[in-house]
């Protein structure tokens, strides 16, 4: 299976990246996680000849992670997608993705559903587990199995007993990296590299992909890699995730 990090840095573009996004290749879906700038190049990787279907999951709506959506509109897949997200989701993307912004998803030029997940495990078709993180909005985490291998995204949040869960002997914990190393905000809850790491720890996961530079911290590429190096010491099978990089699970 393949994890092709469209867009990787926090809060706004820069010459360093795009906002959040990741695409899974697996073996029967796409998958997406969340839709921030980086989420215009999905085509790059999906064929407009894939039949193959497509789940997109939104963590939360702060638009670092939902503002892609607005080029909904320059895609036709034929297969449609399913976009899930927490409840209330559908009023919420409603408002957004709608006239004067955008173009609203009943005129898309293809078909497009929004669901909401509460909290727990479901099966659609494959297996997902959200739960909620520490964040400033409500913000969900995800468990997947796709192709017997288990992803979990830990997008923006604190430490918190929910991102251990979730990250449970994952084959790959993607994990947000807003903070540099000693930086720390109790009123604006984010990871530092050693946060990411002591989730990575604690739940041994056997991988760990950092995603989420907050752009006005890191301001070059140099200085994930610094991340990198550092922070491998400590957890050998981290790396820090630019635009456009693809992994192999
Ligand atoms: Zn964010
Ligand atoms: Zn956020």
């Amino acid at each position: 299976m393949r994890v092709i990090f469209l867009g990787t840095n926090g809060w706004y573009d820069t010459e360093t990246g795009n906002t959040t996004c990741t695409l899974i290749d697996a073996d029967d879906y796409f998958v997406i996680l969340d839709a921030g700038n980086g989420f215009y190049k999905i085509d790059q990787y999906i064929a407009s000849t894939s039949k193959k279907p497509i789940y997109l999951f939104l963590s939360h709506f702060h638009l670092d992670h939902i503002v892609g959506l607005h080029i909904l509109n320059k895609f036709k897949f034929s297969q449609g997608m399913r976009i899930y997200g927490q409840v209330g989701a559908k009023n919420i993307l409603d408002t957004i993705i709608n006239e004067p912004y955008t173009v609203p998803f009943a005129k898309l030029p293809f078909k497009v559903g929004v669901y909401e997940l509460s909290e727990g495990q479901h099966n659609i078709p494959f297996l997902v587990k959200c739960k909620f993180l520490l964040h400033s909005s409500k913000c969900l985490g995800y468990r997947f199995e796709l192709d017997g291998k288990i992803i979990t995204y830990c997008p923006d949040t604190g430490i918190c007993e929910n991102a251990i869960e979730l990250a449970e002997n994952a084959d790959l914990l993607i994990a947000e990296c807003s903070f540099k190393i000693g930086q720390r905000n109790a009123e604006w809850q984010h990871l530092n590299p050693e946060d990411a790491v002591q989730i990575a720890k604690e739940a041994r996961a056997k991988k760990m992909a950092l995603v989420h530079f907050d752009a006005n911290i890191y301001r070059s590429l140099e200085e994930r890699i610094e991340v990198q190096e550092e922070m491998k010491k400590v957890f050998e099978n981290l790396i820090v995730a630019f635009d456009n990089m693809e992994m192999e699970i």
